[in-house]
């Protein structure tokens, strides 16, 4: 058969090929410490479960609305409320399978063939690709780590043209960890009013923030009616496999998105939907405990980063990873095999050291690595132990 040129093209996402690599090493036996991950380890919340559980039990087995049960989308309207003072609603709001699927409708509800969207770099892996399937070109915005990760109207300006349409923005970011201030984010809503932009804002690691706020830049003069917010219970609440994302914005967006869900995957699971409501309206303890304790594995995971030679490590606001430029490592060998890039560079770490993470060159940024701290202090020690060793033999 003849594969479509959309798809031949297309990569699978590479931090997915990775956690695949390392759990099939794990299940022939090989102790590989998980930096890879883009998942909380934490269990559900007992008090989510259990509602799932009994919507299944209560026979809550059958389809629901397209854009979601109403009093889901009555909690995530009241979400915003609290958390961004945002004014949504329930028909501006719109629950998808993973915040991944509401980002694609949004992408293709607003993008055309041909449009450009700028896309801030390092990047998450799956933007640029959801773009092209878009048929949109993906305008890619460095930032560097004297930036902070972070870009500025001044970085835009010099990539935009006349069929700029979007720009998607993540913060807290995956994979720097980067934290958008709300004066910089002020910044960047008079320049995309200036240049009629519309904006889709990815926040689902809103709840990880260690220093500073989150701000949402919805909230922000003018950009209600040019941004569909992001955000999701898979990071907050420790629900990747339960698949519910969500998304809101100005209601002829969320409708047109919602045509598209209806005739991609309907909605998420009924039961999971259930449980979300649970996560969403229930004691805000459990996301808290997970925040503080990853706040502690973040100064150990960057106390023991900064003591490796060459690495050089910015300190990340939020989310669960750290993104350290190992450009220093680069251009050496280990044990008589050329270390070129940090493409070969994270595999002759996962084979020969056992410790699984990312190259940056999956985010757009070569010459850095991504270290997921979504993983036990006795893990993060054990790893940190190997990369030193790996870094001790480098010629
Ligand atoms: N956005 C970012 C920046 C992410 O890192 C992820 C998951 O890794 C997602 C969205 C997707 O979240 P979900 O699992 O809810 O689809």
């Amino acid at each position: 058969m003849r594969l479509s040129a959309r798809v031949g093209a297309m990569a699978p996402s590479p931090t997915v090929a990775m956690d695949a690599r390392a759990k099939e090493m794990r299940r022939q036996g090989v102790d590989v410490v998980a930096f890879g991950v883009g998942e909380p380890d934490f269990d559900t919340p007992d008090h989510v479960k259990e509602v799932g559980i009994a919507a299944i039990r209560a026979g809550f087995t059958k389809y629901t609305p397209v854009q979601g049960l109403p009093e889901l989308r009555e909690a995530v309207a009241a979400k915003f409320r609290r958390d961004n003072g945002l004014e949504y609603a329930p028909e501006q709001v719109l629950v998808s399978s993973g915040a991944k699927e509401s980002l694609y409708h949004a992408v293709m509800a607003l993008c055309d063939p041909g449009d450009e969207v700028l896309i801030p770099a390092p990047y998450w892996v799956t933007y640029p690709e959801q773009v092209r399937l878009a048929g949109g070109v993906p305008v890619i915005v460095e930032a560097t780590v004297e930036d902070g990760f972070k870009v500025t109207p001044d970085h835009l300006r010099r990539a935009l043209s006349p069929r700029t349409r979007l720009l998607l923005l993540n913060s807290p970011s995956n994979p720097t960890g980067a934290v958008y201030s709300p004066e910089e984010l002020a910044a960047l809503a008079v320049f995309c009013r200036e240049h009629d932009l519309a904006v889709v804002s990815d926040e689902i690691y809103e709840k990880l923030v260690y220093d500073g706020v989150h701000a949402s830049i919805a909230a922000l003069p003018g950009m209600y009616e040019r941004t569909v917010v992001v955000n999701g219970v898979s990071k907050s609440h420790a629900m990747t496999g339960w698949r519910i994302g969500y998304a809101a914005g100005p209601a002829p967006v969320i409708k047109g998105m919602a045509a598209l869900q209806s005739h991609s995957t309907t909605h998420p699971a009924a039961c999971a939907q259930k449980a979300a409501v649970a996560a969403l309206t229930g004691p805000e303890e459990p996301v808290a405990a997970m925040r503080e304790e990853f706040a502690r594995r973040r100064e150990l995971m960057l106390d023991l980063l900064g003591r490796l030679p060459g690495v050089r490590v910015a300190r990340p606001a939020g989310a669960f990873y750290v993104f350290p430029d190992v450009r220093a490592w680069l251009g050496r060998s280990f044990r008589g095999r050329p270390v070129e890039d940090d493409v070969t560079l994270a595999e002759l770490i996962l084979t020969e050291a056992r410790v699984a993470l990312v190259p940056g060159t999956a985010f757009g940024a070569p010459g850095h690595l991504r270290l997921s701290y979504a993983t036990s202090r006795e893990r993060i020690e054990e790893g940190l132990r190997r990369l030193r060793a790996f870094a001790e033999e480098l010629r």
